[in-house]
């Protein structure tokens, strides 16, 4: 892997100065939002960035608004020095990390909603979460000015609603999904399966394995609502200890499909959340179309 050099950038004045000398010279910029800990989901998204721009700039901000009391905002991964690191061996070109006050300045009052898809799946068990990640995605596509943003289909209720976001409010940024990596056993990377003991990481595959296997039973002609129940029962045969929901949905509205499938829209998706102790592991495929 090339080490191309990566500017780090800490604040919001720093930050206006390298993105305006990247468009006065005519480049596209690439921007990868996330919030550290970094794996190769997150460097899949850096390589799809580089694609479709000249310039990738990611950010690390763990935000603070998408978090409930309670939540793993305080215990959340951090490790600046391995995520810098891996940043450069990605090609990644610059990295912006605000302080809190950059991205809500003392007094700050103004949010982005996006009611109705936020308050569907995750969040109707997080009903703050959208709200605190459609907020920072606005602020941070303010700061950033990207050409091009780059999101993981990992949490595709959020793809989505940012893509709504986006259309709404007339960003001119393309946003663009990446595809979800996976380890061999199919768990979706994320952050938070560092959170796992080595007894609840063997359980965690099963998620996906719930997905694929109610994917095939609908394809086979099984009864939605017998299919969805099969794989709850299949998680907590696996050894997860809850389960928020398996839905199958419109890919666009996120709204649950009818039991009917001439109702169907053409693109739909299979989502699911379930617990392993205090780990709440999400992921999604594609059920019918793209
Ligand atoms: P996060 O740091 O968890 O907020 O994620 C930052 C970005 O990386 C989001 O667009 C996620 O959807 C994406 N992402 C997280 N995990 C994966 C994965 N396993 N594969 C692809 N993209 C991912």
């Amino acid at each position: 892997m090339p080490n191309t050099p990566l500017t780090v950038v800490r604040s919001k004045s720093g930050l206006r100065d390298a993105i305006a000398n990247i468009h006065y010279s005519g480049q596209r910029v690439g921007f990868v939002p996330t919030m550290g800990a970094l794996h190769n989901g997150h460097l899949s998204l850096i390589d799809l960035a580089r694609t479709k721009s000249d310039f990738v700039a990611a950010s690390i901000f763990v935000n603070p608004t998408q978090f409930a009391p309670g939540e793993d905002f305080e215990t959340y991964p951090r490790d600046e020095d391995a995520d810098l690191e891996k940043l450069a061996s990605a090609g990644c070109n610059l990295v912006y990390l605000p302080t809190v006050e950059d991205m809500y300045p003392t007094g700050s009052l103004t949010d982005v909603r996006v009611p109705g898809p936020s308050d569907l799946l995750d969040g109707v068990y997080r009903p703050h979460f959208f709200y605190g990640v459609t907020t920072v995605v606005a602020r941070l596509f303010i700061h950033v000015r990207p050409d091009v943003a780059v999101f993981g289909e990992k949490d595709f209720q959020q793809l989505q609603i940012i893509r709504q976001m986006t259309r709404d409010l007339g960003f001119e940024i393309e946003i663009v999904g990446g595809p979800t990596q996976r380890d061999p056993d199919g768990l979706a990377q994320s952050s938070r399966n560092r959170y796992l003991s080595d007894d609840q990481r063997r359980i965690a595959g099963a998620l996906q394995a719930a997905l694929v296997r109610a994917a095939a039973r609908i394809e086979a002609g099984t009864a939605l609502s017998t299919a969805l129940a099969e794989a709850r029962a299949f998680l907590r045969t696996a050894g997860f200890d809850k389960v928020d929901y398996i839905s199958a949905v419109d890919a666009t509205t996120l709204r649950d499909l009818p039991e009917t499938r001439s109702e169907w829209p053409d693109i739909t998706r299979l989502l699911g959340a379930a617990w392993i102790g205090k780990t709440r592991l999400i992921d999604n495929i594609p059920l019918t179309g793209a």
